[in-house]
């Protein structure tokens, strides 16, 4: 294998829009079709978070993601130049220290803080917890400002992306399937997890980093998304993980959950005002990892669950790395199409 190729890629979300970045800048000629007429209207990438957070994320998903996560991280500092680098921290209320132990264990690469490190990080969240665990090397994002930015790197680099049509252009030498939920016409195990969320503003709260708060029944994750128009802070507040594939609107349990988490987190968010609530449909396969499903000249990125812009830069890395040189990584290719 080497190339350059023609590439058709179907869905522009972070994973198609990503891929057509990398293999763009590598010299293959791309076309990207999505569905949608206006962009991100179809997709799950723009009710992320955006953490990119591959220590604190092996708390809950397998050492791969970790492994890839870091990579991903590297793709986005050298690519985005509006990524935030300030580390995230991860809390318990005193009754629940135990949660925040047990995190300890099953992440690696967080510092523990006494209450003095944690106000020099966040002095809003002093007194009312006095130690957390800080990631240091872990970022955020806004993932509207970052969709917005790689769609115009996307074009900036060559590639052609056509909105309002499904058919894929004819002559390609490989079809890059990023379709996310779309996919499950082909894909049968696919399905679909609902992650709700709010974003909300104040111009009295001013957290920097990620932040996430342990909690037994309703574990919550707070990302500051910069100022708005008015000079207020912005932040998202998430995110369910529920097995239903609907992005209909909020429950009130599962509002109630969240906005009660973040005030527990800083009372003053019970002046913050809603700005809105809304589900994601996250993309994911049976064990939640992501796969790369390669069958003559036909290529599925898909399954990026709760990491799609965690792991879309390094999906496309290894996309590029496979159609140059015929390597794969082990835990996420699949050559056999009947293990779809
Ligand atoms: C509440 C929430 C919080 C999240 N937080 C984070 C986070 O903090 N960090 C993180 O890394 N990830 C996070 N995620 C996960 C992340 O958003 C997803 O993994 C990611 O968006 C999946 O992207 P995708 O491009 O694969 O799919 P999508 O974004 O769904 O894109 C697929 C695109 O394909 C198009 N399409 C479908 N069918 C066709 C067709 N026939 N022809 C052409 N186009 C088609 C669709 O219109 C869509 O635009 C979160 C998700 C949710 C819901």
């Amino acid at each position: 294998m080497t190339g350059p190729y023609k590439i058709a890629i179907r869905g522009a979300g972070v994973t198609g829009l990503w891929q057509a970045l990398t293999l763009a800048r590598r010299g293959h000629s791309i076309i990207v079709v999505e569905q949608s007429a206006e962009p991100f209207t179809d997709a799950c990438s723009p009710w992320a978070g955006a953490m990119l957070a591959p220590r604190c994320e092996e708390e809950s998903a397998e050492p791969v993601i970790r492994e890839l996560g870091m990579r991903g991280l590297q793709l986005w500092q050298a690519t985005y130049p509006d990524l935030t680098s300030a580390g995230s921290l991860v809390l318990a209320p005193a009754r629940d220290r135990t949660l925040l132990d047990r995190f300890e264990r099953m992440t690696e690469g967080g510092n523990r803080l006494d209450a003095a490190q944690l106000e020099e990080l966040e002095p809003d969240l002093v007194p009312r917890f006095d130690t957390a665990l800080f990631y240091s090397d872990e970022a955020h994002l806004n993932p509207g400002a970052a969709l917005d930015f790689l769609l115009d790197e996307v074009r900036s680099a060559g590639a052609v992306v056509q909105f309002d049509t499904s058919e894929t252009p004819e002559g390609a030498d490989f079809i890059v399937d990023c379709r996310g939920l779309g996919a499950q016409d082909m894909l049968p195990t696919l399905r679909g997890v609902r992650g709700e969320r709010i974003v909300v503003r104040s111009p009295d709260i001013a957290f920097e980093r990620s932040i996430r708060l342990l909690h037994p029944r309703f574990p919550l994750y707070l990302v500051p998304w910069g100022e708005d128009e008015t000079g207020a802070n912005r932040f998202m507040l998430g995110a369910t993980s529920i097995e239903r594939e609907d992005g209909g609107p909020v429950t009130l349990r599962s509002a109630l959950e969240l906005l009660s988490a973040a005030y527990v987190l800083d009372p003053a968010f019970g002046e913050a005002e809603i700005l809105s609530l809304g589900a994601g449909v996250r993309p994911a396969f049976p064990d939640n990892r992501p796969r790369i499903i390669t069958s003559s000249g036909y290529i599925f990125v898909n399954g990026l669950y709760r990491h799609g812009f965690l792991l879309a830069p390094v999906m496309a890395e290894m996309v590029a790395h496979y159609l140059e040189t015929g390597v794969t990584h082990p835990e996420v290719f699949i050559a056999d199409f009947g293990q779809r």
